[in-house]
């Protein structure tokens, strides 16, 4: 069995989200925002974070693939994205869980600013920064994590572990990401 050390639990996850939805709210005043979630990671963090937003909200989701195993492979390909999902003169808030090499929000942002998205903003629930590669940058992070991988909350290794309802580094899992 794979060890798990508790580095978030329900209560902190919770408790930074509502400080998260109240900074979003200020910021977006009573625009709406069309929210663009990254499954399958940002699934429960999505769920919880839009339900404490007062802010008209439209939720979209798309999948992306950059990832074997624990390696970031560079190469982002789309898996899931709805036809007749449009971004153009909206305001777009890219709700991710984790912004680790920054490979998969870069081409994210890159793809909804050609859609023509009115502004386009993103939101971690995580952010590794010493594994940046790419230059992208998160408008509203969670919590500050060194070079460690995670699972909970959404985060998988090999599909399990999205339910806890806590973020825990997996001890002797795949070791660092
Ligand atoms: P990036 O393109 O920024 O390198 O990769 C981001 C994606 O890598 C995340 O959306 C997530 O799926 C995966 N990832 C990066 N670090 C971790 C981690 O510590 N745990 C898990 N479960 N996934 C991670
Ligand atoms: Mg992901």
């Amino acid at each position: 069995m794979a060890k798990l050390k508790v580095l978030y639990t329900e209560r902190q996850i919770q408790d930074r989200l509502r400080e998260l939805a109240q900074q979003i709210g200020q910021d977006y005043q009573d625009r709406s925002i069309t929210a663009v979630v990254v499954l399958k990671g940002a699934l429960f963090f999505a769920a919880d974070l839009l339900r404490l937003l007062p802010n008209p909200v439209s939720v979209q989701f798309v999948e992306l693939k950059s990832y074997a195993g624990t390696e970031s492979s560079g190469d982002v390909r789309i898996h899931y994205w709805q036809e007749e999902f449009q971004v153009g003169g909206r305001d777009v808030l890219i709700i991710e869980d984790i912004l680790d090499t920054g490979i998969t929000l870069d081409f994210l942002v890159r793809k909804v600013e050609q859609m023509g998205a009115r502004s386009v903003r993103v939101c971690c629930l995580l952010e590794k920064p010493a594994r940046r590669r790419v230059a992208v940058q998160a408008h509203y992070v969670g919590f500050i994590l060194s070079d460690v991988f995670v699972v909970g909350y959404g985060l998988d290794y090999e599909e399990r572990y999205r339910n806890l309802s806590y973020i825990a580094q997996l001890e002797d899992g795949p070791g660092p990401a």
